[in-house]
């Protein structure tokens, strides 16, 4: 079966790619270890884990999107922490199950997967988890992951989702942001389209920007795995001018994005986004 990608961040951090789809993480302490998010559910992703590390694992979700959480099938006997306001994919209107999984080939996979389409098909499970609920323990603002010599603190940032958390590794002097912040920030398009979910997104943006001293990169949820913690500013800017009313984006269609995007310096936030 075709095999997960890992590549070395640092001594005890690796990523692992799940076929240019979506990215997990996983971090080793002095005693545990954590992955940090679990992919949509193709192939192994918890052999690939294994052949890492035999320390105990625990499982963290940055957020519930059916693309980070539609691997947790893999994890249920082990421990798995998300905030709660993510509690029921029933939020997004959509299953984290095989239907989903064939749907994120069929969009992303073009665009994203290198190799032969069909070899990504062959890795949808035969028996059809359904993650679309699960057992988990609630992480909220605060909350501390203890690996051994290493934490992660937990930081509360809705926006993206309403239950989007961070996780800031003081020691390596990372924050794993997830989707809260990477290249191309999605928010969902608001009833009216009202600005009440910039202006939580904004918030959330600077509310990490309090902790800019002890971080020096984020390890974000797609793509290239490292960014510069520098494009949090742009996003501040973006969303600043969006509550003021000195910036408007405008409709665009790309790919599976539709809605209102703005762009500044390396940032791009979708922030009327209907799919
Ligand atoms: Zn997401």
């Amino acid at each position: 079966m075709l095999a997960h990608q890992v590549e070395k961040i640092n001594e005890s951090t690796w990523r692992i790619n799940e076929f240019n789809l979506v990215n997990a993480f996983l971090l080793e302490g002095k005693k545990n270890s954590a992955l940090i998010d679990t992919g949509c559910g193709l192939g192994e992703i918890d052999k690939c884990v294994k052949e890492i590390t035999d320390k105990m694992l625990y499982v963290l979700l940055t957020h519930s999107h059916p693309d980070h959480a539609g691997g947790v099938y893999h994890f249920k006997s082990l421990p798995i922490y998300m905030n709660s306001d993510d509690d029921s994919l029933k939020l997004w209107g959509m299953r984290t199950d095989n239907g989903f999984r064939r749907m994120y080939i069929e969009t992303r996979g073009p665009r994203l997967y290198d190799g032969e389409i069909r070899n990504l098909y062959s890795l949808i499970p035969n028996d059809n988890p359904d993650c679309t609920s699960f057992d988990y323990i609630n992480i909220d603002d605060g909350s501390i992951i203890d690996l051994g010599e290493r934490t992660l603190e937990c930081i509360h940032t809705p926006g993206h989702t309403d239950g989007s958390i961070c996780f800031l590794d003081r020691k390596n002097r990372l924050l794993f942001s997830g989707d809260t912040i990477n290249r191309s920030i999605i928010l969902m398009r608001q009833p009216d389209n009202s600005t009440k979910l910039i202006k939580i997104f904004h918030d959330s943006l600077l509310k990490i920007w309090k902790h800019e001293k002890e971080f020096d990169s984020l390890i974000i949820g797609h793509g290239n795995p490292i960014l510069e913690k520098s494009i949090i500013k742009d996003y501040i800017k973006i969303t600043d001018g969006l509550l003021s009313g000195s910036l408007r984006g405008s409709y665009e269609e790309s790919g599976f994005r539709k809605g209102d995007v703005i762009r500044h310096g390396n940032a791009e936030l979708w922030y009327q986004c209907d799919s």
